[in-house]
């Protein structure tokens, strides 16, 4: 039998693809053909990835950078048009737990810091890759929510206000594309098992849990060509899809 290829030739690009869901969404969408572009800080992770793409006969460019480093957003920006002079597909994983405190608790300089990475460096992305996405044929914008962003809860109003800015901004860019070629998304993974999770609730048992390999899948469908729906929200525990 053979494999689906839906993503031949397509550039993809992952935040925070060193290790969990971004790590197993690089790897779907390189496996389905689509030369991966991978975003994180370590590099021993982006290796690691680099030879699990290459072991499946696909291609990635690994790019090692702090997303807090707004600067290096823009900078991948143009050197993904100059290469490509395109980008197919924008999937925003990175993402930041912070503390689970009481919000008057919350250390000033995490909530900058979790806002920079959850927030800002989305907001940046989506500056630094909205031509590129919009010289693809059929650009596609997703981005990883949690579902504490809706079903607030005491101690996570760092986290979770930090989600529920992003669908905002997510919804509000997904509008103004509306009558155009690029569609953009959100996500909410549920629990999978990953560092984030473990650290978010330390007594459970992880194997009780989907591993990332699980969601990849749905991610990648939704940033592929024949995803043609816009401002959506999906919720993987259900598999349902909505408005947002
Ligand atoms: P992990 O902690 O396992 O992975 C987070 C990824 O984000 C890592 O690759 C990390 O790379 C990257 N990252 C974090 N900070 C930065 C930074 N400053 N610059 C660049 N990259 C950064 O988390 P998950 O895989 O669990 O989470 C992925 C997404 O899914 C997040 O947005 C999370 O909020 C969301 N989510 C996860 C759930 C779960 O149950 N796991 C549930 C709901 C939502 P590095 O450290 O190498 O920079």
């Amino acid at each position: 039998m053979t494999e689906a290829k839906d993503f031949d030739g397509r550039v993809v690009l992952v935040t925070g693809a060193s290790r969990g869901i971004g790590y197993a969404t690089a790897i779907e969408a390189a496996r389905r053909g689509a030369h991966v572009v991978a975003v994180a800080r370590t590099v021993g992770g982006l290796e690691e990835l680099d030879d699990d793409i290459q072991a499946l006969g696909g291609s990635a460019t690994l790019v090692p950078l702090d997303l807090a480093d707004f600067g290096g957003i823009d900078r991948l920006g143009a050197s993904v048009f100059e290469r490509w002079g395109r980008l197919d597909a924008l999937i925003g994983n990175a993402g930041l737990l912070g503390t689970l405190t009481p919000v008057a608790h919350i250390a000033p300089k995490e909530f900058d810091q979790v806002y920079a990475v959850n927030v800002a460096a989305n907001y940046r992305l989506i500056r630094a890759f909205d031509l590129p996405l919009r010289q693809s044929d059929a650009g596609r914008a997703l981005f990883i929510s949690s579902g504490v962003g809706r079903n607030n809860r005491q101690y996570w109003g760092l986290y979770a206000s930090t989600k529920s800015a992003l669908e905002v901004l997510v919804k509000t860019f997904a509008l103004e594309n509306a009558a155009g070629t690029v569609k953009a998304n959100v996500a909410n993974p549920g629990p999978i098992r990953t560092a984030m999770r473990a650290k978010a609730m330390p007594g459970e048992d992880p194997d009780t849990l989907k591993p990332p390999a699980a969601l990849a899948p749905k991610l990648v469908d939704m940033v592929s060509p024949a995803f043609a729906q816009t401002a959506m929200y999906y919720n993987f525990p259900t598999d349902e899809l909505t408005p947002m």
